[in-house]
């Protein structure tokens, strides 16, 4: 297995994983951006045939920390796309971070692997591309993203019976209920407190501003090949229904469990089998009540803007995805208000130049070009007047 992204958040539980299941998994290769010290205890632990630093400039680091080893050591991010490809490898785990996941990807599906999905912006981005290359190289993209497991697990055995609509559940963040006047002067650490589960920083954001269930919505229709207007957000603050499917029978099967990362990454990685998994065990009764309500998108404009941008199709999921995460940025480094997220990411939509069938380089300007059209916004003082 290769795990891309070893030290972030989903890296780190894959890992757990891997320890609990020392004989059904194998590390062959480990790649990090930027954190050196951690990648180097994984590499020391696990002793990967490879090691990648994103970051060329932590090398030598990395390089003396394992010399004593047989662990090959290499930087930048070609040598991460190279290494999703190499030849032990036969499962690749993408748990990078936003749109540099996409590159690595497209490589590792050429190359044959099978793909444990942590990265939702590579499909968010390039949907279309991602999911004709895995059907051309006879490539399974399993999810690893909890509501996108859930629905996995639905189906599973179901596979002549079509979808009828899909119910992508999400706690609704920690704003849940509250108004546009009540969130202007949010700081970036009451954004990063999720309710039930604990992520990364950009995810947090993205969970608060709900842009990750339009993200996940996105993720959702190339997953399962399902309409956008079939996939409906249900905000469900216990986090313990993990989606939802129905069928033309009206039936409707959910999978439910402790909001813990643990178990979708666990199954992506032994689907069709289950392994043993030492987690807490869900009491209903405990929990008592189970609530579920419709999402805000009144207050949380990011969701609404996510399904504009897939009913318009071609490049406009990748630009909404490339403002975005420049938008997200800015707002943990103070530079913008909480509520000018979703106002960035509308101003970008309308200014960068649309492609209705967008090959990869066409991507990559069109990430390119959105990224600097926000950062100009950003720029602009009379948006963040207009915000405030
Ligand atoms: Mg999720």
């Amino acid at each position: 297995m290769a795990i891309l992204g070893s030290t972030g958040s989903i890296g780190t539980q894959a890992l757990d994983v891997v320890r609990q299941h020392p004989d059904a998994f194998c590390i062959e290769v480990l790649t990090a951006q930027n954190q050196a010290d951690l990648l180097i205890l994984q590499a020391l632990e696990f002793r990967p045939d490879i090691v990648v630093i994103g970051n060329e400039t932590l090398y030598e680091k990395v390089r003396d920390a394992l010399a004593h080893t047989d662990t090959k050591v290499f930087a930048g991010a070609g040598s991460i796309a190279d290494a999703a490809t190499c030849e032990s490898v036969d499962t690749v785990v993408t748990a990078l971070l936003g749109y540099a996941g996409l590159q690595p990807t497209m490589k590792a599906i050429q190359a044959g692997k099978y793909i444990a999905l942590a990265n939702k912006e590579t499909l968010v981005a390039g949907g279309a591309l991602v999911c004709r290359a895995a059907r051309e190289q006879q490539v399974a993209i399993t999810p690893i993203d909890s509501e996108h497991s859930a629905i996995f697990q639905c189906l599973a055995g179901e596979y002549m019976n079509p979808v009828e609509r899909i119910f992508l559940t999400g706690s609704g963040g920690p704003f849940r209920g509250k108004k546009r006047e009540q969130l202007q002067d949010i700081k970036p650490e009451q954004a990063l407190k999720h309710p039930t589960w604990h992520m990364g920083r950009k995810i947090s954001v993205d969970s608060a501003t709900l842009m990750n269930k339009g993200l996940e919505m996105i993720e959702a229709r190339w997953l399962f090949g399902v309409n956008p207007q079939d996939i409906e957000v249900v905000i469900h603050p216990e986090s313990i229904v993990h989606s939802m499917v129905s069928f033309q029978d009206g039936s409707v099967k959910a999978q439910l469990g402790l909001p813990d990362m643990r178990l979708p990454i666990q199954y992506a990685l032994s689907f069709p089998q289950r392994l043993s998994l030492d987690v807490p065990r869900l009491d209903l009764a405990q929990i008592g009540c189970l609530h579920f309500e419709k999402p805000d998108t009144g207050t949380f404009r990011c969701l609404p803007l996510a399904y504009q941008a897939l009913d318009k199709g071609g490049n406009m999921p990748c630009i909404m995805n490339a403002a975005n995460e420049i938008a997200v940025q800015a707002f943990l480094e103070e530079r913008i208000p909480f509520l000018a997220i979703a106002d960035l990411i509308a101003r970008t939509m309308e200014k960068a130049s649309f492609l209705p069938a967008p090959n990869i380089e066409e991507l990559n300007e069109s990430d390119a070009e959105s990224r600097r059209l926000c950062q100009e916004s950003i720029g602009a003082s009379s948006l963040m007047t207009r915000a405030r």
